[in-house]
């Protein structure tokens, strides 16, 4: 028997674990100071009412037995699937019932399509970025290159001819940088993919805070991405789902190479190592697309977006370059005086007791940056702005 050795090539995880040691020695030594999290990437406001009705509806439905459910469609209930395919019409993008496929989450499905590509593609990928695109793919052993995003890009790295990628990571609005990609800056990675014979991963996980028009809310809104892409999406972030799991990723029928569908690969991939999504928990997310729904799930993203304004004009005042703030919970802001990531976060910490989480954590390219969430309440936002703006304008 042999261990998979890939693992061995995969950079331990240690952001959050450092960033967490780091806290807890602080607070040990200074237990009388209130320390402020901006570094959290989770959602904190709990689930809108018509959902948590749904699901209690739904609970009450498998008491029943006429309404009892067992195994559902690997690909998710049409119900869901249906409401789904409406509100991607509404954002102009038509996609077919049978290219909606529901899963647990964003992650799960990011790292299990890697199941139905060849193990010589040529990956590239965005530094700095959500680690999870990395990883899997250093654990199925396959080679990474890395898409520079810098500040003289906006962090909004453009496609480069001379690099043959087959499999292109793309994450707008991105995590960890909060900016995102234009309509047209779309249309050139997709000009790019099917001129290559490439596809697009695109991480949708954040579009809920698009609200620019200019900006991409799915790949499908651009003319020639259903030959070339495949989205991934998720309740998380847009209905604070990141405790209850449920997600969908969309798979073109156009997109299919030397015999290959790429949408049939995905369906018997999935028949085979995946028995679907709970009944109740689709229910509940079915719920967040009802006219009730979606005004609840916009009110508590109301809360995150104006809490990420307040921190990005907090960096306004202050002069310090940013990404994000805006279509994004996430603000990317530049270490001032040419401070490494790591030494800010320490400053911050002992300073203000701010907690952020360093850029560096997220590529080599996010050395000197640092990333501020707005997921917290309003309370600690505003308290942290302001000992931010007071410690920082010295
Ligand atoms: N994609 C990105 C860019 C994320 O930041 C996250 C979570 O933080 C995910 C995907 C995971 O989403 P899910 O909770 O649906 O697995």
């Amino acid at each position: 028997m042999k261990f998979n050795s890939n693992f061995s090539d995969i950079a331990q995880n240690y952001l959050f674990a450092e960033v967490a040691d780091r806290v807890a020695a602080y607070s040990k030594a200074h237990p009388d100071k209130k320390i402020l999290k901006l570094g959290i990437g989770d959602v904190t406001l709990p689930l809108a009412p018509e959902v948590i009705k749904e699901l209690h509806s739904a609970v009450d439905d498998m008491s029943r037995q006429e309404t009892f459910k067992g195994y559902g469609p690997y690909e998710g209930y049409d119900f869901l699937r249906e409401s789904i395919k409406n509100y991607y019409k509404s954002h102009g993008a038509d996609l077919q019932l049978d290219e909606i496929f529901v899963s647990d989450g964003a992650k799960s499905d990011l790292g299990n399509i890697l199941d139905i590509f060849a193990k010589d593609n040529l990956v590239s990928v965005p530094d700095p970025v959500y680690p999870v695109y990395v990883d899997t793919n250093a654990m199925a052993g396959r080679k990474v290159v890395f898409s520079s995003a810098t500040e003289s890009n906006g962090f909004l790295p453009m496609p480069d001819y001379k690099v043959n990628a087959d499999i292109i990571y793309i994450c707008s609005p991105n995590n960890p940088t909060g900016a995102a990609y234009t309509k047209a800056q779309l249309k050139e990675w997709v000009d790019y993919a099917n001129k290559k014979g490439a596809v697009i991963l695109f991480d949708a996980a954040y579009e809920c805070f698009i609200t620019d028009d200019n900006l991409a809310r799915s790949v499908f809104q651009i003319e020639g991405a259903k030959t070339c892409a495949i989205e991934f999406c998720s309740f998380s972030k847009t209905a604070g789902f990141t405790g209850t799991r449920c997600g969908y990723t969309v798979i073109p029928r156009e997109l299919k190479k030397d015999g290959f569908s790429a949408n049939a690969m995905w369906y018997r991939r999935q028949a085979t190592k995946f028995n679907g999504v709970p009944y109740i928990v689709q229910k509940g997310a079915a719920a967040v697309f009802t006219k009730k729904g979606q005004e609840e799930i916009r009110a508590n993203l109301a809360v995150y977006q104006q809490n990420a304004k307040i921190i990005s004009d907090c960096m306004d005042r202050l002069n310090i370059w940013y990404t994000g703030g805006k279509n994004s919970p996430y603000v990317w802001l530049k270490c001032p005086d040419g401070l490494k990531s790591w030494e800010f976060f320490d400053l911050l910490l002992n300073g203000v007791q701010v907690v952020g989480t360093p850029g560096a954590g997220f590529g080599n390219n996010g050395e000197g940056f640092f990333r501020l969430t707005s997921f917290g309440s309003r309370e600690v936002t505003e308290e942290a702005a302001s000992r931010l703006e007071r410690f920082l304008s010295k």
